[in-house]
């Protein structure tokens, strides 16, 4: 299977906790004013990776504590970013995913759509919502703009509502 991405980061220290291998997906319609990555909006525009490929690098990547899926909207592309996601899991790696969606948006979407479902449900944290130049707060981390929520994925999907991501309660489980 492949995917389309728009690049990829082997270390990252921005896109979640610790250090991170980053995917960047191609492809969004979210269309935020003020984005910082408008590159990667064109669905046809990046390059068509074999997953077979990125699972390589990133087993490669000896110092990373997880992997993160960034944009771009990357559940545009759930059907092979879930299938990564498996892989990721398998090695005990902890996964970040992005999205221009909000939590409960998705949470709706994955009702319908078992790709989608399966990328949140192999997510630890969710970084939701558009990027609102209005709320850009550089102070955050992890994120841009004062709207988006770092969500715990597995306590929302329990509680069937979005729950905030504490670092100090999943730290050491997640990214030991
Ligand atoms: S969701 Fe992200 S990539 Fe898409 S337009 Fe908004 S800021 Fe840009």
């Amino acid at each position: 299977m492949k995917i389309r991405l728009a690049g990829y980061s082997p270390e990252s220290v921005v896109d979640g906790p610790g250090i991170r291998f980053v995917l960047f997906a191609q492809g969004c319609e979210h269309a935020c004013p003020g984005c910082h990555n408008p590159q990667t909006h064109d669905r046809e525009g990046g390059d068509l990776v074999d997953l077979a490929e990125i699972f390589e690098r990133i087993k490669k990547a000896k110092l990373i504590r997880g992997v993160t899926f960034s944009g771009g909207e990357p559940y545009l592309q759930a059907a092979p970013l879930a299938q990564l996601a498996r892989q990721v899991r398998a090695l005990g790696l902890g996964l970040v995913t992005y999205s221009g969606y909000t939590f409960e948006q998705l949470y709706a979407m994955a009702a319908r759509d078992k790709n989608i479902r399966d990328l949140l449900a192999a997510s630890d944290i969710l970084v939701d919502g558009k990027y609102m130049a209005g709320q850009r707060d550089i102070s955050l981390a992890f994120r841009g703009s004062a709207n988006q929520r770092l969500i715990d994925v597995p306590r929302s999907l329990l509680a069937g509502q979005a729950v905030l991501w504490e670092e100090l309660d999943t730290g050491d489980k997640l990214f030991a």
